[in-house]
């Protein structure tokens, strides 16, 4: 059992020893350690067992930081960081040389975050660094939304800061500063395209780009995945049977004879409910012995939507897509 509790100042201590802390934010749980420490931040990588080519974000409590971690932030991301900090942005820009390139995947930009959590802002106040955060799972596997969950896949960390089930429930929006008028969305989030858009109108936020290159190693096809198939369907499956669970983002009439387990995540189908319960819903039915396989009725890509579609795809992607990636290894 890995130690946990209450203590930010403690846990603080850690991190400034070069330790492993578990801690909550809005989004989901993240795994910290001091972000300008390279071997700290080589134990989260194997903690993980998280792939060298994927990129950390590095978690501030204020915006005076910013200059540490950006060469010369132009306006734009003070204004970004005005706006919607602390809360589920990530902005990625140019990195100064302080920022050890194993944070950074040896890319020359660097992914910022202010957590709306008081847990969280306590911590990284306290340890005095920017602390880097990847989500606090086994890579690929599903995103921590409460304390169980961390504890359930991480045994070798050194404290779990406890902070109960996180809000949001799904991880950050990413957008990159690409220059003063393109702003790229490499990851949707909470904070949805359109309100960026609303709020910056002299901005063009595009999407797309970072999808399969470079710039965005972290954005893979499979990921945040249960260990038993997920299957999405486009509307309520005609088959539900005993050995499947199935997930609805709001109320459906389900026949009289179906077998399955039905799993609401909001009773008045309200997506940010729905969002915020569902990674807890595939945590427990990845441990729910009665159930081989999970079925999901798909949601509108529309607001939130495309966040929630855009996790549930990858979660789902490895039991549908088999074949592609059989040929594409094969090949
Ligand atoms: P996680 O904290 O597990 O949600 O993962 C953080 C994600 O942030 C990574 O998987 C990357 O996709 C993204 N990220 C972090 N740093 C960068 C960067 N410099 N450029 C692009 N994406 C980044
Ligand atoms: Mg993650």
């Amino acid at each position: 059992m890995i130690k946990s509790g209450k203590d930010t100042i403690f846990a603080a201590k850690l991190i400034r020893e070069g330790k492993l802390v578990a801690f909550p934010t809005e989004t989901v749980y993240g795994l910290g350690a001091n972000g300008l420490d390279a071997n700290a931040v080589a134990s989260v990588f194997e903690a993980k067992k998280r792939p060298s080519f994927d990129p950390l974000i590095l978690h501030i409590s204020s915006t005076d930081d910013l200059s540490v971690i950006f060469k010369k932030p132009a306006d734009i991301i003070y204004q970004l960081a005005d706006k919607y900090w602390p809360g589920p942005l990530t902005i990625v820009a140019k990195k100064t040389a302080k920022v050890p390139d194993i944070v950074t995947a040896g890319l020359e930009t660097a992914a910022v975050r202010m957590p709306n959590h008081p847990v969280a802002l306590k911590l990284i106040r306290q340890s005095k660094v920017p602390v880097a955060a990847p989500s606090a799972n086994i890579f690929g596997r599903l995103s921590p939304t409460k304390p169980q969950h961390v504890k359930e896949q991480l045994k070798t960390i050194d404290y779990l800061l406890e902070g109960g089930k996180t809000d949001l429930g799904i991880e950050s929006t990413i957008v990159s500063v690409k220059d003063a008028k393109t702003i790229e969305v490499l990851r949707p989030g909470a904070i949805t395209i359109d309100t960026l858009q609303k709020d910056f109108p002299h901005i063009d936020f595009i999407t797309g780009s970072g999808g399969d290159s470079l710039t965005a190693p972290g954005q893979l096809k499979s990921h945040y995945s249960p260990r038993k198939p997920l299957y999405l369907y486009d509307e309520l499956p005609s088959e539900l049977p005993s050995y499947a669970a199935l997930i609805l983002f709001k109320p459906y009439n389900i026949p009289s004879d179906a077998q399955s387990k039905v799993v609401l995540l909001s009773k008045t189908g309200d997506i940010k409910e729905a969002a915020s319960n569902m990674f807890g819903a595939l945590h427990s039915l990845e441990g729910d012995s009665e159930i081989e396989q999970i079925y999901a009725v798909k949601i509108k890509e529309e607001g939130l939507g495309i966040a929630v579609m855009d996790r549930l795809k990858k979660a789902a992607y490895r039991f549908t897509n088999f074949y592609n990636d059989h040929e594409i290894e094969a090949g």
